[in-house]
């Protein structure tokens, strides 16, 4: 299958062409730091603007670098939400016309699915490497159920996994995500975001000071300990750290290590909790978790990658990550989770006529189905 997905669900404007063997054919992407810089986030009305401006470049470079028409394509698919309504629209609109006007069959793709399976795709392109012989539909059949941490600009979830593909939420952020506590810290300590993002900028900072290995007595308190469920919080966080930065007697550097730290110890704790939840018997889940997987933006943290790999280990999980370039918003997920769904259902069940579609401003992933307090 030779896919084209196409992503506008927040401030990225991205297309991607992908075949099922997991290479890519073509990829282009539209950023809007300079406006995200300019209002101090993203600005749904500007964000619209530029997303209406770059989509038809964006998705001609894609199909030019892959060298292929739009008629040799066997789909077109789109995020259809969640994500920011007028921002989709977008995105739909150029999909559908497409779709439509070379009569090439559409796909609704859901933004979280797709951050959550584009792991896969390198997996599966590496295992080619190695036997090429092994054939996509192996790939897919295998996969094994799994607890995916989902952290985001706008989400912060513990998922589940099962083997056909359907998806239980065990538990979310009860105010901020990581990915906004993140990049809230890089406006609080006024980092140099440019050509990066706050998350980023962070990372790097934390980095610095703990290679100048000073003492430091700042600690944060890590959220939600009174409660054992798989919930997540970073307000409380973001206060505190607002109240250290007001303070004055702290680096920039100092501030930014105790915050990373404390954050990812949060999302461990929640994690494990995750892991043990599922294997609790109080879900009927079926199979036993086998892996662990992290995606979104937040994913690209080292840091929460290390502390991944130590859980996964003391739980006996496989551990998935995507590199680092495709943790953020990008077509090939986009287009990919197009795949995978062809690869299990068939593209015929899946492809649907857009005209009268509409997009899905919120669209939950699945059925909350995690522990109480
Ligand atoms: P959603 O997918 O929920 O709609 P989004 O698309 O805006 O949200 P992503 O593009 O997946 O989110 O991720 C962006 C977020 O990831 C930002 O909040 C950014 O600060 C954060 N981020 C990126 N790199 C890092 C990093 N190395 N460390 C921490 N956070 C990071
Ligand atoms: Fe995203």
């Amino acid at each position: 299958w030779i896919v084209l997905g196409i992503e506008t669900s927040c401030d990225d404007t991205a297309a991607a062409v992908v075949c099922s063997d997991g290479r890519i054919l073509g990829e282009s992407v539209a950023k809007q730091d300079e406006l995200n810089d300019l209002y101090g986030g993203v600005k749904p009305g500007a964000a619209r603007d530029a997303h209406a401006q770059h989509i038809e470049a964006t998705i001609s470079n894609a199909l030019e670098q892959a060298a292929i028409s739009v008629e040799q394509l066997d789909a077109v698919a789109v995020t259809m939400g969640p994500g920011l309504e007028l921002c989709l629209r977008v995105g739909f609109h150029a999909a559908s016309a497409l779709a439509v006007q070379h009569g090439i069959p559409f796909l609704s793709v859901h933004h979280l699915e797709a951050h959550c399976l584009v792991a896969n795709m390198f997996r599966l392109a590496s295992r080619q490497q190695e036997d090429p012989r092994a054939v996509a539909e192996d790939a897919f059949q295998e996969q094994a159920p799994a607890i995916v941490l989902l952290v985001s600009g706008g989400h912060c979830q513990l998922i589940r996994r099962d083997r056909q593909g359907h998806y239980e939420v065990y538990g979310g952020t009860v105010d901020d995500s990581i990915g906004e506590a993140f990049d809230k810290v890089a406006r609080l300590l006024q980092l140099d975001v440019a050509g990066c993002g706050g998350g980023p900028a962070v990372e790097r900072l934390a980095a610095e000071w703990a290679l100048e290995g000073k003492a430091s007595s700042l600690v944060f308190p890590i959220p939600m300990r009174k409660y054992r469920n798989c919930n997540m919080s970073y307000a409380g966080l973001k206060t505190a750290v607002r109240l250290a930065v007001e303070k004055g007697s702290f680096d920039k550097g100092e501030i930014a290590f105790a915050f990373q730290a404390a954050a990812v110890k949060h999302l461990m704790e929640r994690t494990a909790r995750a892991i043990e939840w599922s294997k609790s018997g109080a879900v009927d889940s079926g199979d036993h978790v086998r892996e662990l997987t992290v995606c979104g933006g937040v994913a690209s943290n080292q840091q929460l990658r290390s502390a991944l790999q130590d859980i996964a280990q003391k739980h006996a999980l496989d551990l998935v990550v995507p590199p680092v370039k495709y943790c953020t918003d990008n077509g090939v997920m986009i287009a990919w989770a197009a795949i995978e769904k062809i690869e299990r259902y068939g593209l015929h069940t899946l492809q649907v006529d857009p005209r009268g579609l509409e997009v899905r401003a919120r669209w939950p992933l699945g059925k909350y189905v995690g522990p109480g307090r």
